[in-house]
This record gives C-alpha cells, structure tokens and sequence, in this order.
C-alpha cells in the first residue's frame, strides 16, 4: 500500500515535471511549483538530499527503477560466504544476510566482507533449535541480543534488524514480539519463499522467479528468503541473470523500508503444543 502511494506520487510528479519543463526554465521556478511535502518522502526514500530533484533528469531513472528485489540469506556464515559474495558481485546484486552467533564467531572474515563491501547484516539467534529459541520471551530475545553483540564485536556493526528461527509464525507469540519490539528490534520475515532447502535442481529458481514476477506487477517489492547452502549457490546465477536481465534491482534491506512479518491473528501456539494461543 505504502508503495502504491509512493509510485502513484511519483508518476503524479513526474507529469508535474514535464508540464514544468514546458513552461518555464530555471530550478528556482521549479521549486517554487512542486510542494515539498512531495519530495520529502521520495529523498528519504532514496537517501538523498532535496537538492538532487534540481535536475529535472533525475525522474527517468527513478521511474525506471521500481523493479527491486530484496534477496536475503539465512543460517550463514558457511564456509561457501566467500563464494556467495563473488557471485553477488558479478551480477552487481546486493543483498541481506541473517547470521547465527556461533557461526559469525566461526567466519568473521565473511561477516566483516559483508559489511565493508555493502550488504546488510541482520540477526537470527544462536541455537536455531525452536525448543531453546521459542522457550520464552527471554530466551528468544536473549538470543538476538547474544547474536547482536557477537556482531558487533567482530564488525562494529550494531544491527537491529532480526529474523527468527524458520520465521516467526507460529511460534513467536505476541507476548514475545512485544518483548523484542520493545527492545528496538525489527523482526523481518518474507514474502517469498524459495524453498531453496527442499526443491531439487533448478524448480526453486523458476517458482521463485514466477512469485517475482507476481508480486511486482501489484506494485510490491519482494523479500525473498534464500539459505547459504551449496544447492542454493548451485543454481542461484540462473535466478541473478534474470533479474539483471529484467532490469531489476537487487537492494538491501534497511531501516527506511516498513519491515515485512507475519502477524499472529490466532495463528501462534507454544513450540511443543498445538494448542492456539488465546
Ligand atoms: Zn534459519
């Protein structure tokens, strides 16, 4: 909805534009006719300063670049990071990796590649068993907090952005969101699964590119959730290609984009039990 409104704004600017260029000939003139009120959220946005709309240029480009994915990668680092990266690198693809403390403690050469050279790096606990993570609000925080600091030591990065173990529906009750919430904490969980651990050979390239495709033309921006693991790598220049290909554009996640999670409504339950929380 947030990028509906967004994209009808800058179509509606974008034709504000136009009609300006035709009618008069200096950036004093065209400031005074587009209401900042507009610009502001796109310049927040883009992380850019208001004085960048002066080029009248800048619209066709930024109209151009709706086409954004969000590729994020769970339960690394692996000993296959390095490979990862390169690979991103070749198809000029950025991306969001949620790591595991015992595992960053294992890798921090790959942890401190990430940050230097441009992703983002989010947590995801440290057991990844769902009977000590979900065991209470305070295990679950406790364990991001382990994760954050684990990262922070070997980078001097301090992530808020989290994804818990297999994503937080059904076990992350609402008393425990509320907990990390309160905590400052951004549970981030997807749009896409790629299924990546399960299909075999190339399938969860084509269903992944299928759901892209789906979820672009209603105006959305994917999340799509991918695993560091060797059958994931195998495959994945397929799925980069085409997203290069098609024009799209590979982003990390941040702070600035309202995060993506499922919500409870009557769907959690205690790990262990299936009996539904009330
Ligand atoms: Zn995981």
């Amino acid at each position: 909805m947030k990028q509906m409104m967004l994209l009808t704004k800058k179509l509606l600017l974008s034709f504000l534009l136009l009609l300006t260029c035709f009618l008069v000939n200096t950036n004093e003139e065209i400031e005074k006719l587009i209401p900042h009120f507009f610009l502001q959220p796109i310049a927040a946005e883009n992380k850019l300063n208001l004085d960048f709309f002066n080029d009248p240029l800048f619209f066709f480009p930024m109209i151009e670049s709706e086409k954004v994915v969000y590729l994020t990668f769970d339960d690394g680092p692996t000993p296959q990071s390095g490979q990862l990266l390169d690979m991103l690198h070749q198809y000029d693809a950025k991306a969001t990796f949620f790591m595991l403390a015992p595992k960053m403690k294992k890798h921090p050469d790959f942890v401190n590649r990430m940050v230097k050279e441009g992703f983002a790096v989010g947590l995801h606990g440290v057991t990844h068993d769902p009977n000590l993570f979900y065991r209470s609000k305070e295990s679950a925080l406790q364990e991001m907090v382990e994760a954050q600091k684990v990262l922070e030591e070997i980078t001097g990065e301090n992530s808020m952005m989290i994804r818990t173990p297999y994503g937080s529906i059904p076990y992350l009750l609402d008393s425990y969101r509320k907990a990390i919430e309160t905590y400052g904490f951004q549970i981030w969980d997807w749009h896409i699964d790629s299924r990546d651990w399960e299909l075999n050979e190339q399938s969860y390239v084509e269903k992944t590119i299928e759901e892209i495709e789906k979820l672009t033309q209603e105006g959305k921006h994917p999340v799509v959730l991918l695993h560091e693991l060797n059958e994931t790598l195998e495959h994945l220049p397929e799925l980069l290609s085409y997203l290069r290909e098609n024009n799209f554009q590979m982003k990390t996640l941040n702070d600035s984009i309202e995060p993506i999670f499922f919500e409870c409504n009557n769907r959690c339950y205690e790990y262990g039990s299936e009996k539904k929380e009330k």
